[in-house]
């Protein structure tokens, strides 16, 4: 679904992310990890066009991304993205929330939008909350907003970025346990996260990143266990 061929970008004079290769198939769940600052998130940002890459090739489906607003608006509508921080709009509700860009990017009508919505809302577990505002609602309850206000785009990838670390502790398994639903329901999905034991229950492939390179890849019982770099048992060493 995602191929990024020899990809490389600059912040200025900065080298942040450096030949990056990286297939994602179909229905894979992959996980990224590494050390602040090594380019998880530019990488993540890169594949959803919130930054340009310059040099290299990303492919989404089928399409080399460009700088071509159609390109943009073909992306935002198959991959789906989900942050630290939930990025709900504060002033509608969750559910003018969940149907806002299906009725808008779609043109789908109300009726068909709300309905999605309240399918999803349901599979997040929280359908009662749908008319509140997400001021009222947990950090937890948000964030499986925002994890379903993604799906009512019915997107082909879903993208992690850290989802769970603005979360106590007592949130952080309710939206783990939406994320594992979601990869068991065949979901193709990128996350970087620092939750192990995410990694090694879901993960099809870890992926160590340090200084803007891909330095390790493996299968979880391989990475966790028998992490060939100095580097990726360094970090392991200290988050385990
Ligand atoms: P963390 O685990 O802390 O989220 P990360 O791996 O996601 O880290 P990035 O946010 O991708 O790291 O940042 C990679 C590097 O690029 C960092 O050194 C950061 O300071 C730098 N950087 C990020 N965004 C910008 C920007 N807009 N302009 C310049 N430098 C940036
Ligand atoms: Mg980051």
């Amino acid at each position: 679904v995602i191929q990024l061929i020899n990809m490389n970008k600059w912040y200025g004079d900065f080298h942040v992310l450096r030949d990056i290769n990286l297939n994602v198939h179909k229905g894979e769940r992959i996980v990224i990890c590494g050390p602040s600052g090594s380019g998880k998130s530019t990488m993540i940002r890169c594949i959803n066009r919130l930054e340009e890459h310059q040099q290299g090739q990303i492919i989404v489906d089928g399409v080399e991304l460009t700088n071509d607003l159609k390109n943009i608006d073909k992306i935002r509508r198959e991959v789906g993205m989900c942050f630290q921080h939930f990025n709900l709009f504060p002033h509608l509700t969750i559910l003018e929330n969940c149907v806002l860009a299906p009725m808008w990017v779609r043109k789908e009508p109300r009726a068909e939008a709300e309905a999605r919505a309240m399918h999803y809302l349901e599979r997040v577990k929280i359908p009662e909350q749908a008319l509140k505002y997400p001021g009222q609602l947990s950090g937890g309850q948000q964030q499986r907003v925002a994890i379903a206000r993604s799906l009512c785009m019915q997107p082909k990838i879903m993208l992690f970025d850290e989802p769970t670390s603005a979360l106590d502790p007592e949130m952080i398994k309710e939206v783990l346990d939406t994320m594992v639903q979601l990869a068991e329901e065949g979901m193709t999905m990128l996350c970087v996260t620092h939750e192990m034991g995410f990694a090694k229950t879901v993960a099809d492939r870890v992926i160590f990143m340090a200084d803007g390179q891909i330095v390790e890849e493996n299968e979880p019982h391989a990475f966790f266990n028998n992490p060939q770099e100095l580097r990726t048992q360094e970090f392991l060493s200290q988050i385990i």
